[in-house]
């Protein structure tokens, strides 16, 4: 249900974040005592302190994750059990959807419209979905011969580490616990600074559905900090991440100095949107506008390169842009807001440096580029469109998360081809045209690990979620996503 004025208000006057630390089934401050500021993107002001943990904090929720696992209190439950729990835990999420949107919003700056409509829903589907796995997955037997049987078996992993970004913050952090938590696993979720407060009530609720002390821990704090003692733990059996591939490089080597563990990557993306010369212009126009401005433009596949063909490029072009001029950025808790605030100051003034960029390079700047509502204090930016792009400038090549466009002309569908895949991400790839065949070729031509044709980022918890080349390895959300919380055992028997 949409939240109107007066029930935002209302949820926003009794919010009273948590901003400390859950492990072990308790709030608990950083061991040092040390907090940082969290502040509101929307007027940039503070809304509460948060934990800053630390190596000694994220060592407590690591011991408190392993001797969970170990009692086999979640880990050997009977899976029907663990079911009902985790069911309950999308229960409890269900009862608190208004107030986890209005914390979202608040902590990150997407539009309310957006966390209330979108994200808390995808959540809870998510949480459902995992919820029901544990009873319904069976093991497998070799076909080895007559002599033995060799059975092969799916165990957790043990412990999981997942360090997410601000972005979609729960829905980012939802989509590694909890196929972690079905198999078995306990958790430790370090969220980003910027957007702490869901996880950390998400905790509380897992908690309050009764999920055993110690199998989900939350440790907020900052990057080079708690997210590096993360990676670095010597007792942590498997990070998963998302978040900018600088950083998830990082998590590899993290890995290489320590024990090895798995580490999954969902990185960054620039995402090609092709427009053939045969596509519905007026419906490809329009989703080029609203996709670029969903969510600000920070998401990992915004079709941030948009592949024009000639023969069509002006009379779309005057579409995109009527289309984006009209989407205006306003206060992320207003409902009728459809662009809300970048997430910091700094990534505000980041993404400004990209639009001074594209102009000195040589991009042709159509719309927007400057800042609207100063008067609110808080980061916001006016949808941007740079036309003339070529695909070696940097506001082609690097990844911008804001809702600034690139447009790109092309003379054939070869030359579409060639510039999209012209680019160290495979994460998403969008495709218009309405010859069956020609758009058949073209999506098997791109290199990306979700290509939607004639719609862009559709998307259901039944399809996994991943990306190629620099993009990242394995898969979110589906049961691919089991794979990176689960070890193959192999028992053989001789008969
Ligand atoms: P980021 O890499 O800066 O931060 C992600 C997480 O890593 C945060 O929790 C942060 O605290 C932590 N971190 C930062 N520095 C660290 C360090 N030195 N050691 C250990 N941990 C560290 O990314 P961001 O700015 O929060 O998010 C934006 C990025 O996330 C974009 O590149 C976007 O494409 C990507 N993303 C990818 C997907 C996907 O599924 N592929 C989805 C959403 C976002």
């Amino acid at each position: 249900m949409p939240l109107d004025k007066t029930s935002i208000s209302e949820i926003t006057n009794k919010l009273q974040p948590k901003g400390q630390a859950f492990i072990d089934g308790e709030f608990v401050n950083a061991l040092s005592g040390k907090v940082f500021d969290n502040i509101s993107p929307r007027d940039g002001q503070v809304i509460n302190q948060v934990a800053s943990t630390d190596s000694e904090d994220v060592d407590r929720a690591v011991k408190a994750a392993r001797s969970a696992f170990e009692s086999g209190a979640w880990s050997r439950m009977a899976p029907k059990d663990r079911k009902k729990k985790l069911l309950r835990f999308a229960e409890l999420f269900e009862a608190n959807m208004d107030e986890l949107a209005v914390l979202e919003s608040l902590d990150m700056g997407k539009p309310i419209s957006e966390s209330r409509e979108i994200d808390v829903n995808v959540v809870l589907e998510t949480l459902q979905w995992y919820a029901e796995c544990p009873d319904k997955i069976y093991d497998e037997i070799a076909p080895t011969g007559d002599n033995a049987l060799a059975m092969i078996t799916r165990e957790p992993i043990g412990v999981v580490g997942a360090v997410v970004p601000w972005n979609f913050p729960m829905l980012m952090a939802s989509w590694k616990f909890a196929p972690a938590l079905a198999t078995g696993n306990s958790v430790v979720l370090k969220p980003a600074e910027q957007s702490p407060l869901t996880a950390i009530r998400m905790a509380e609720l897992a908690s309050e559905a009764d999920i055993p002390d110690g199998v989900f821990n939350v440790v907020p704090g900052l990057g080079p900090t708690a997210g590096r003692a993360l990676g670095l733990h010597m007792d942590v059996d498997c990070l998963a991440f998302t978040g900018s591939g600088v950083v998830g490089k990082m998590f590899l080597e993290y890995a290489g100095q320590s024990n090895m563990k798995s580490v999954w990557l969902e990185c960054g993306g620039k995402g090609p949107n092709i427009v053939l010369d045969d596509a519905d212009l007026e419906k490809a126009a329009q989703r080029a506008a609203t996709a670029i401005c969903f969510n600000q433009g920070e998401v990992c596949v915004a079709p941030s390169r948009l592949i024009v063909s000639d023969k069509i490029h002006d009379d779309f072009m005057q579409i995109v842009v009527d289309t984006a001029r009209a989407i205006e950025p306003g206060d992320p808790l207003d409902p009728d807001t459809r662009l809300g605030a970048l997430v910091e100051q700094e990534h505000l003034a980041r993404v400004e440096g990209y639009v001074e960029k594209g102009k000195a390079e040589g991009a042709e700047l159509v719309l927007g580029g400057d800042r609207p509502n100063t008067n609110l204090g808080g980061y916001y930016l006016n949808p941007t469109i740079f036309d003339n792009v070529t695909n070696d400038m940097t506001i082609a090549r690097e990844e911008i998360f804001g809702p600034v466009l690139s447009t790109i002309t092309v003379k054939s569908d070869e030359e579409a081809v060639a510039v999209a895949n012209d680019t160290p991400f495979g994460l998403g790839a969008t495709l218009w045209g309405s010859d069956i065949s020609r758009v058949h070729g073209i999506a098997r031509s791109l290199r990306a690990g979700t290509v939607w044709v004639n719609n862009h980022d559709h998307s259901d918890i039944t399809v996994p979620f991943g990306g190629y080349k620099q993009s990242g390895n394995g898969r979110d959300k589906s049961l691919h996503a089991l794979d990176k919380y689960t070890e193959l055992k192999t028992t053989w028997i001789e008969l």
